[in-house]
């Protein structure tokens, strides 16, 4: 699904060189590579940047800082990786799902404003795969109903939002929050656990800061309940030099995605990842779907090629989040989703001929029967 030692090999000089740096100075926590890589990641996003532990955290402290209290309500989807909704349920928020489209997989805006109530506080989009969910309508929304957005951004780093009047912004530096993860699978990945949140504000910058280190405003003087939430300097590092690589790394992606595309184009039984005019798509996952899923995977399985389905299970249906008191047929689309979508490997060191043998093996799956 990914190489992640390939994309190492290629950028092995600057690594190890910094992680010897790091190693040099022995400063591993907080220090000079996080405030560096805080600093250029900023520069690249065109907003602050407070790095911390992980993307659960991420989306953790964000809710922290923004002080909702329990029993707010807060709209996401249930299409999504958990953690999105684990840590609303942590902090005693409510989590209220409205279904995804199912074509480009992320919120349906259109039906938000039905799902609003006089307890919703916050709305949550994800940006699910790698292209950012409908923004302009969602930020209307939330403007019209004074909700405050925050963006799981975990799977969308790099991505650019297109708005309608011509101006360009990067995913999560849209709504007042924006949370994104360094899980070494994602596509800015560090050798081990990490993760950041953007905010265009500095006041709300220095809580999320203050939250992330216990809640400590001098040193040993403690402002707030707050986290052990930091990431590491030898990760700092190792994002540091890749961040120079990201749009490099995003382009090959998309090559790699064009390529599907073109080769997966005219089979009737399969639907190819759909683009929005409103984004661009970095290709965290090339997500297909089909109602012949299950078949697929294990013919491709067989032929050595490893694909993925994220996520066999929407969240409202999920043991843990039973109690939320949805059921099923709630949310038709996520459902349905579940049961037809598959990730095809998809990462920065694909080459022409294992593309050309994953493609053959989807349309000799398709062609020849199974
Ligand atoms: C990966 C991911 C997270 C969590 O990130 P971690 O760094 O693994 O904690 C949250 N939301 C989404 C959509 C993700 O893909």
């Amino acid at each position: 699904m990914a190489d992640l030692y390939g994309q190492y090999l290629r950028i092995k000089g600057e690594i190890d060189e910094a992680i010897q740096e790091v190693i040099r100075s022995s400063v591993f926590i907080k220090g000079g590579k996080v405030v560096d890589f805080e600093q250029n990641l900023g520069e690249y996003l065109q907003t602050s940047v407070v790095a911390c532990g992980n993307g659960t955290d991420a989306l953790q402290i964000a809710f922290m800082a923004l002080g909702l209290q329990p029993g707010d309500e807060v709209i996401t989807t249930p299409f999504t990786f958990v953690a999105t909704v684990e840590v609303l349920a942590l902090l005693g928020l409510k989590p209220v799902f409205v279904d995804v489209c199912p074509d480009h997989f992320n919120i349906d805006v259109s039906r938000i404003e039905a799902a609003i109530t006089d307890r919703t506080r916050a709305i949550l989009p994800v940006h699910l795969y790698g292209q950012n969910a409908d923004m302009e309508t969602l930020l209307g929304i939330a403007r019209r109903h004074n909700l405050t957005v925050v963006e799981d951004a975990a799977q969308s780093i790099g991505a650019d939002y297109l708005f309608t009047d011509g101006k360009i912004q990067k995913s999560g530096t849209l709504g007042r929050i924006g949370c994104t993860s360094f899980f070494p699978s994602k596509t800015l990945g560090a050798f081990g656990d990490g993760g950041a949140l953007f905010t265009a504000d500095p006041a709300l910058a220095a809580k999320i800061r203050s939250i992330a280190n216990h809640g400590m405003k001098v040193r040993y003087y403690y402002e707030s309940v707050g986290m052990n939430s930091r990431l590491d300097s030898l990760q700092a590092a190792i994002l540091d030099v890749k961040l120079k690589y990201l749009d490099r790394f995003i382009r090959a992606r998309q090559q790699a995605a064009a390529w599907y595309d073109e080769h997966l184009a005219d089979i009737g039984e399969l639907s190819l990842p759909v683009r929005v005019p409103y984004s661009t798509h970095t290709f965290h996952q090339y997500t297909i779907r089909t109602e012949k899923r299950d078949e697929l995977k294990e013919y491709l399985q067989r032929r050595g090629i490893p694909t993925m389905v994220y996520y066999p299970r929407a969240i409202h249906l999920q043991e843990a989040y039973l109690g939320l008191g949805y059921r099923e047929g709630d949310f038709p689309v996520s459902e349905r989703l579940t049961d037809t979508v598959l990730s095809l490997p998809m990462h920065t060191e694909l080459t022409e001929e294992q593309l050309d043998y994953i493609v053959n093996a989807v349309k000799g799956f398709f062609t020849k029967g199974h």
